[in-house]
């Protein structure tokens, strides 16, 4: 049974229910999306693709938050329109998000396209009192609602004095309370509504979305840790006010930051770094595994040192990949696989513990590295399939891999002559040929490794 932290409860519950209705909150597409978004993102993929690696049946939904002030901001400054701007960047993010292997989101959920659900929830929350009109927009009362702060853990005083991204206005009720639906200005995009034109606040995008595919309720609610407040704690106040039914849901995960000098990476210090720049110098299993390595709900510090290690365990993996490929085997023993593939789920049951499941699995390298003739070759493949499908940073094509030997590797005819006459010349005990031939490869950019098994290639 697969347990997780729940912000909620503030302990690790068990998700009982195989049918998962899932929400995380999707990007505000204005700009690329950085390696901070990756860490979020990256980590619900892999837990959704284990939930139904387990025959869960998640119906994972991401919402796109394509009309909102930095939008319209950024579209005023670009002489766009903020509907050609939103349209690129969630393109953009799409285009990422394919790089990156984040592949199981069932639908993706544009604000702009449920104006009509949002006009819908407001109405109920001015006919339930939880909303009020003022000149510039319509606004949720927070005093209204007694357990604002209950996912936070913020009593009333400090949620209603958060001030992140609350919408500031002189015409509010209490300092903490939120728009629910602005009257758009001259030069900004609008929709008609029976209070005048104008267009939705950020917190109900997400619950008209959220309500329209999943009702009232729904089982697990996620994204990074700054949307617990005001975000999250919003969207409860707006939907428990609307249903009368509690919870709104059930389960809340929130993950960690992607951290630089402890800081979070955010658009707005400037220290980030866009996916795309980094798919450019790296590969992308290479940020699947940085996020991975670490749990989810800790911060990841991001430091370009960090990128060299990873590598190095990489290469690793590859280098098994590729003994595997290579020795034979005929046994039918699958003993330590079972064993490994018990320590692995134990890990990601408990809370997705992926740091562990990830020691477990050099674990197996090591050992099965050392006796592979007495393992089961198939059923060590299908294991790697099988976890890559999960943290997709196992199996990289040929052409990819860090680690490469002499018949893997697709060398030019050139290198694999070479490689055969310093075969030959080591095989008449001819050294000094073979030490010019290795200079050779050196020069072609190949280091040649002589090892137990043969011959081992890397590149330089
Ligand atoms: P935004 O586009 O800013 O609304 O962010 C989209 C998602 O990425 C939200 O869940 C954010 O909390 C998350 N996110 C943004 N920056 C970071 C970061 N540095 N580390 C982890 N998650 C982040």
């Amino acid at each position: 049974m697969v347990k997780m932290y729940n912000t909620l409860s503030q302990e690790k519950d068990s998700l009982t229910d195989k049918k998962i209705n899932f929400f995380v909150c999707g990007p505000t597409v204005y700009d690329y999306a950085h390696i901070g978004h990756a860490r979020t993102y990256v980590f619900f993929d892999s837990f959704v693709k284990y939930l139904r690696s387990l025959k869960y049946e998640v119906f994972y939904l991401q919402n796109i938050t394509d009309i909102d002030d930095k939008i319209i901001k950024r579209a005023l400054e670009e002489k766009k329109s903020s509907f050609v701007l939103a349209k690129k960047f969630e393109e953009e993010y799409l285009h990422d998000s394919k790089d990156l292997k984040i592949d199981s989101i069932d639908k993706y959920a544009r604000a702009t396209e449920h104006i009509e659900e949002i006009i819908s929830q407001t109405k109920r929350l001015l006919e339930k009192d939880f909303a009020y009109l003022a000149d510039d927009g319509i606004y949720y009362n927070i005093s209204k609602f007694k357990e604002y702060g209950k996912l936070s853990k913020r009593t009333t005083k400090q949620a209603e004095d958060g001030t992140s991204r609350i919408d500031e206005s002189v015409k509010k009720k209490n300092k903490g309370d939120f728009c629910i639906w602005k009257f758009s200005k001259e030069d900004e995009p609008k929709w008609k509504s029976p209070w005048g034109e104008g267009r939705p606040g950020w917190h109900i995008e997400d619950t008209a979305i959220s309500e329209k595919y999943f009702g009232m309720q729904y089982d697990i609610h996620g994204g990074a840790r700054d949307l617990m407040f005001p975000h999250h704690e919003a969207e409860i106040a707006l939907m428990e006010a609307i249903s009368g039914k509690k919870p709104f849901v059930r389960h809340w995960i929130h993950t960690g930051f992607l951290t630089v000098k402890g800081e979070k990476m955010s658009k707005s210090l400037g220290n980030f770094i866009t996916i795309r720049e980094f798919i450019k110098n790296h590969s992308p299993r290479i940020l699947r595994f940085l996020v991975l390595k670490s749990h989810y709900r800790s911060a990841i510090d991001y430091e370009e040192n960090k990128i060299k290690q990873i590598e190095q365990e990489l290469r690793k993996i590859d280098q098994f990949v590729c003994f595997v490929e290579e020795k034979e085997s005929t046994s039918e023993n699958k003993e330590l696989i079972e064993e490994y593939r018990k320590k692995i789920n134990e890990a990601l049951q408990d809370d997705f513990n992926t740091p562990v499941a990830i020691a477990s699995l050099f674990s197996f390298i090591s050992k099965a590295s050392l006796k592979m003739e007495e393992i089961n070759k198939k059923e060590v493949k299908s294991f790697l399939k099988e976890l890559d499908s999960i943290f997709g940073f196992i199996l990289a094509p040929k052409e990819e891999r860090l680690y490469h030997s002499v018949d893997s590797y697709l060398m030019d005819e050139d290198l694999k002559k070479l490689v055969e006459e310093r075969k030959q010349a080591k095989e008449k005990q001819d050294f000094r040929k073979a030490d010019e031939i290795r200079k050779k490869i050196e020069d072609k950019g190949y280091k040649i490794e002589d090892t137990k098994q043969g011959y081992k290639i890397k590149k330089k």
